[in-house]
């Protein structure tokens, strides 16, 4: 069964380009992937299809209405099986880490809501209960780029997407607190800079041991970690380990192309 995405936004033709490219483009094409996209307009009532009204209180900006969105989610999920996983796309959400991207991969449906302007009402997350994902600690213009990122990481773990497995076993970030090993290709001498013996040597024992050396350095050098610390020895072997969970105890990480234009989608 694919997964499938549905993205819920003011902007689905943000998407378009994206998803006719490259990974994603053959993924959805070998059916291991469905996007699916909504505008939140197509909910909204009246002559003008307002969206979104001015902050109660005043301040800058508009902000998202209940009845628009809470309606499009309410339909969205009742267009398949299963209703799917919730995600809103916000900056004060849990940041999203590769543990995090590991768990939304297990699910085989997943709604990301996509915010716009100052973002959602509140009650649109006090009524719908999603989970919260921010990509970083910066503001985007809207949640269409957050959603990107959301997809082209998870899509990355689904069996069959990505040509070679092995790519995510060695991967920065498999292994909380681990980057990959630095990467050369021809030629081998380039302004001065030879690529290193012992990856000319074909003794795969040696690069191995090489490349585990060296990720392990570069972990410590970038201080890549995702609870402060790094891991205190090369592993003897990443493969033998490729998703321990070594943040276990972090709070805050709990952790085909089918679009369906506005015009398909009245509520
Ligand atoms: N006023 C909001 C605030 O200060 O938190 C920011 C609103 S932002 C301009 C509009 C939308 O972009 C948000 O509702 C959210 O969907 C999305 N967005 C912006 N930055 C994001 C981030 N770092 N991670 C996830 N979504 C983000």
């Amino acid at each position: 069964m694919p997964i499938r995405f549905d993205v819920l936004t003011l902007f689905p033709e943000i998407f378009h380009g994206y998803l006719s490219q490259s990974i994603l483009k053959h993924a959805i094409e070998r059916g291991l992937v469905e996007v699916h996209l909504w505008n939140f307009r197509d909910w909204a009532k009246g002559k003008r299809k307002n969206v979104d009204d001015r902050p109660y209180g005043g301040g800058p900006g508009m902000v998202l209405r209940c009845e628009p969105v809470i309606a499009a989610v309410e339909a969205v999920q009742a267009r398949a099986q299963p209703p799917g996983h919730l995600v809103m796309l916000t900056p004060s959400g849990e940041r999203l880490t590769q543990r995090l991207v590991q768990e939304l991969a297990q699910h085989p449906r997943l709604l990301l809501l996509c915010g716009r302007y100052e973002g959602f009402d509140e009650r649109i997350r006090i009524l719908l209960q999603p989970q919260e994902i921010s990509i970083g600690d910066y503001v985007c213009n809207g949640g269409e780029v957050p959603a990107m990122v959301i997809i082209d990481t998870v899509i990355r773990l689904v069996p069959g997407v990505l040509g070679k497995s092995e790519s995510l076993i060695e991967e920065s970030h498999a292994e909380p607190g681990l980057v990959e090993y630095p990467q050369y290709t021809r030629p081998r001498e380039f302004r001065g800079l030879a690529v290193p013996e012992v990856l000319l040597s074909g003794n795969h024992k040696q690069i191995a041991q090489w490349r585990r050396q060296q990720a392990w350095l570069r972990s410590q050098q970038r201080r890549v970690s995702c609870s402060g610390s790094q891991p205190e020895s090369p592993p003897a072997s990443r493969e033998a380990h490729p998703h321990e969970d070594h943040c276990a105890d972090r709070s805050d990480s709990q952790s085909g192309y089918k679009v369906f234009p506005s015009s398909q989608t009245s509520s």
